[in-house]
């Protein structure tokens, strides 16, 4: 039978919401309903006053009704059909052997205690709601009773007759009902509907309540043979129920994973956050079987809270009532410890019960959400549909799992917004870093290049007694003198130069300059600014430094040499106690230009001249090291080791990467050959540039290559990075399937860096992330890089991927990424990369020693 039932209801998806004050109109007109629907029964009640019970034998009384009514109507049942939660009311059981066994005036006064007291004492029904729901049982009772006594007068329990009667008088008395609650939905909605009030007539016959109501005649007739069918009656409906609850978990269970499955995938693919906040809360009110669904989130201003609830038709509604001393009760219970918090029933803290009683609801479930740079908020589902079982820890833990995944993609726009801006942003000041004024720097000469703009001056500062600021006042104070060192150069710099910080006390400006007299007079002054003492606890701190300068294209035209001069130069300054100095070439004269560079590079090319090393990469399971990335080395015959964050952007410009490529890779395998014949299995990661992928000869040279030296495609990982697919995505993704469908492994290399979005990841065909150094390297400092790589981590397994973090310098980062589940290690923590033929020894050593890096 059914019943209004606010804030939802099972089969309601629109069911009315209680009356407020602002609705007092509404209540009113509820009332009259109220009023008209007791009017028969007032009316009919002395007419059936004086009958007898139909069937003799088993005298019910009034009490014994309204303990079963009470009892059926405060265990509803939910069962799945066809995927969606039904409620069924067990109500007509005891309705259908009191039409049977009791005068109607017992059934209806057994009805309407029995219900009252569940309204009142279990549901806390309002005053308004009470008196509804009573006067309209009354009238289905009461036109149960009359139809019941019409049919079957004077039939026997074996009757069939007495059997239709049965069917007719419930099919009539939830017909009454539908007709009640389409009544109130019109009053509340302000319109009826005709059209769900007749489908709601027309299906009042479920299946669900015919088997109810035949149930309850088999009882009947059993028992107007012999009361004492009531036993083995009673034991049988008992095992029923049980194996019903056994049956409702794992039916449960089951749909639940496949809706978590369906969710995960739909979450993953959406992109606007109110869809997907929409699709989080319907799914957690699904899963749980809940009527009520809340996300609250923690606003940036201390105390905002954004409270926003899945309204019964399916929308979005934001909660404006004032957060009340049970809210924030919930909310540091939930997001302080970070654990999520279910809200029995018969929760026995007095807070808890406040709560429940604000929301009007019965339990509850809230979890934390987790973000990337921490808790976002908090997940809370209420009041599980139908009392079959209450909500217990298998339901916290798949409310968790939502929450988990939604807080992850809620946060991922805003992720990838910050991982760009943290790779290239000094954390402590804010200042671009060193990756930034490189790229800086690289644009600007690139502009030169083309035979425009002044020239370049790179000023490269460090401060004198930043060592001793730091000992004698704290490290404390030591942060806020370069930040404020940051500031006044950034005040100083204006918008027409470029200040960045390199690390430590190491700070960089590049700034157009015609001549080195522009350069020197910039120079002066930025030293002048930096001359009124810093205030640092309350004392006036002078702070000098040494700055050097190096000028594009007087001195270098590429990046790399260009900050080494400028570096160089700072140290002439500091050695020599002068405050400032211009790169001056030395005594070999200037450094070789880009264009004498090249011209080298291409020599040592045609000669094979260039080298690898070898760096080691471990899994952080067991430890044990799988595999290798091959890393490009030039010695230069005149000038020593050059970087290859020199050379590579080098060969780059001038069309030499395919065949560096070519020797880099062959060198690799040569090596892992080597490796393999003497018994070691290891893998070796070959980088690629962004113009490799657009190269046509590229698949031709690595299967060649795997084929000279015998290797398995499966042992070699190509590595590249996200902006190198960016530059051409449809050619990159094609390009990277024909290697891929070789048993080649793919590894996106830098990532987090880069400028592409990460739900482009999903989309290239790649085995492996590497998280880039410049997070790896943070880790154990504490700061967000936590959060960051432990969010990419999760990214990585959510979408199938192998996790690799570079970079890893000691054994507080090596810990933490076995801590967070990263798969696989490298970095000098384990070992700085080496010549090939070192490999083997390094390995053997690191195996008796047992004690090596990385290994406990
Ligand atoms: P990459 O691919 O990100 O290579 C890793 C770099 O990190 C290497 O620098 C390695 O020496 C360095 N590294 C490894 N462990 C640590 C650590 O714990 N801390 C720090 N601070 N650094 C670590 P390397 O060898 O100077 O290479 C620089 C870049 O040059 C490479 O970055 C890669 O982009 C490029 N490169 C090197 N060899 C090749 C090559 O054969 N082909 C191409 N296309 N690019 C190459
Ligand atoms: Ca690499
Ligand atoms: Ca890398």
């Amino acid at each position: 039978m059914a019943e209004a039932r606010p804030p939802a209801e099972a089969s309601r998806p629109d069911a009315p919401v209680d009356p407020t004050p602002g609705r007092r109109g509404a209540a009113v007109r509820v009332l009259a309903l109220a009023a008209l629907l007791a009017a028969p029964t007032v009316v009919l009640a002395p007419q059936l006053a004086g009958r007898p019970p139909i069937l003799p034998g088993l005298p019910l009384t009034w009490w014994a009704l309204a303990i079963a009514f009470a009892a059926t109507e405060s265990v509803v049942m939910v069962i799945q059909i066809k995927r969606e939660a039904q409620t069924v009311s067990l109500s007509e059981l005891p309705l259908v052997l009191g039409l049977c066994f009791a005068t109607p005036v017992q059934l209806l006064a057994g009805r309407l205690i029995g219900s009252l007291v569940v309204l009142v004492a279990v549901r806390r029904s309002s005053p308004l709601k009470t008196t509804f729901n009573l006067a309209m049982y009354g009238a289905e009772t009461a036109l149960a009773a009359v139809a019941f006594d019409a049919i079957a007068r004077h039939d026997s329990a074996a009757s069939p007759r007495l059997w239709l009667a049965a069917y007719v008088a419930t099919y009539l008395a939830n017909a009454l009902s539908e007709v009640a609650l389409a009544a109130v939905f019109a009053v509340y909605e302000g319109r009826p509907r005709p059209r769900t009030l007749a489908r709601d007539i027309l299906t009042t016959g479920q299946p669900t309540t015919a088997v109810v109501v035949t149930t309850a005649l088999v009882a009947a007739t059993s028992l107007s043979y012999s009361p004492a069918a009531a036993i083995p009656l009673t034991a049988c409906a008992l095992l029923l129920l049980l194996a019903y609850r056994s049956y409702a978990r794992l039916a449960d269970q089951h749909l639940s994973l496949e809706r978590l499955h369906g969710f995960t995938r739909a979450v993953s693919a959406t992109p606007e956050a109110e869809t997907l906040l929409r699709n989080v809360l319907s799914e957690a009110k699904h899963l749980l079987h809940a009527e009520h669904a809340e996300a609250v989130f923690v606003g940036t201003d201390p105390g905002g809270l954004a409270r926003i609830r899945l309204g019964p038709t399916g929308r979005l509604a934001r909660l404006e009532e004032p957060v009340t001393p049970a809210d924030h009760w919930l909310l540091s219970q939930v997001l302080h410890d970070g654990r999520p918090l279910l809200v029995p029933r018969a929760a026995k803290e007095p807070q808890a019960r406040n709560w429940l009683a604000a929301h009007t609801l019965r339990e509850a479930v809230a979890v934390p959400m987790p973000g990337v740079t921490g808790m976002i908020g908090v997940l809370i589902v209420g009041d599980r549909m139908g009392d079959v079982r209450a909500y217990d820890d298998s339901d916290v833990q798949l409310l968790t799992t939502v929450a988990n995944h939604a807080g992850l993609a809620l946060g991922s726009g805003q992720l990838a917004e910050r991982l760009r801006h943290d790779a290239n942003h000094d954390r402590l000041t804010g200042l671009p870093n060193r990756p930034s004024l490189q790229r800086h720097l690289a644009a600007a000469l690139q502009v030169l290049d083309d035979g425009a703009g002044p020239g370049i001056a790179v000023l490269l500062m460090d401060l004198d007694q930043f060592k001793e600021v730091n000992d004698a006042l704290g490290p404390e104070q030591g942060d806020r003198l370069l930040v404020d060192v940051a500031g006044r150069l950034a005040r100083f710099a204006g918008p027409d130069r470029y200040v960045a910080r390199l690390g430590g006390d190491e700070y960089a400006v590049a700034a157009p300059a015609g001549t080195p007299d522009d350069a020197l007079h910039l120079a002066r002054q930025l030293l002048q600014c930096l001359e009124p003492p810093f205030e640092l606890s309350g004392l006036r701190v002078p702070v000098r430094a040494s700055l050097g300068i190096a000028l594009a294209p007087d001195h270098a035209d590429d990046v790399g040499t260009l900050l080494r001069l400028a570096h160089q130069a700072m140290y002439e300054a500091k050695t020599s106690g002068r405050s400032l100095c211009l790169y001056r070439p030395g005594p070999d004269g200037p450094h070789p230009t880009r264009l004498a560079l090249i011209s080298d590079l291409r020599s040592t090319l045609e000669h094979h001249a260039l080298d690898i090393h070898v760096q080691p990469q471990a899994r952080l399971t067991d430890d044990r090291v799988i595999g290798v990335e091959v890393l490009a080395r030039w010695h230069h015959p005149a000038h020593g080791s050059v970087s290859p964050d020199e050379f590579i952007p080098l060969a780059e410009r001038h069309g030499l990467i395919p065949e560096l490529t070519a020797q880099i890779l062959d060198q690799g395998l040569a090596a892992c050959r080597q490796w393999r014949s003497a018994g070691e299995d290891l893998a070796v990661a070959v980088n690629l540039s962004a113009s490799s992928l657009n190269d046509p000869d590229l698949i031709h040279l690595v299967v060649d290559a795997l084929g000279r030296h015998q290797i398995p495609s499966t042992r070699l990982t190509l590595e590249v990075t996200e902006s190198s697919v960016m530059t051409d995505p449809a050619r990159a993704i094609c390009v990277l399937h024909q290697l891929r469908d070789l048993g080649i492994r793919l590894s996106v290399d830098d990532f987090g860096t880069g400028y592409s979005s990460l739900s482009y990841l999903k989309q290239l065909p790649v085995h492996e992330v590497k998280i880039d150094r410049a997070f790896v390297g943070g880790l154990g400092h504490g700061g967000d890089d936590l959060a960051i790589v432990q969010a990419i981590v999760d990214l990585g397994h959510h979408l199938g991927l192998t996790v690799v973090a570079e970079g890893a310098e000691d054994a507080a980062a090596w810990d933490l990424l076995r801590t967070i589940g990263c798969d696989l290690v490298q970095g000098w923590y384990l070992s700085r990369p080496m010549p090939p033929d070192n490999l083997l020894p390094w390995l053997t050593s690191r195996r008796t020693n047992a004690t090596g890096p990385g290994l406990r």
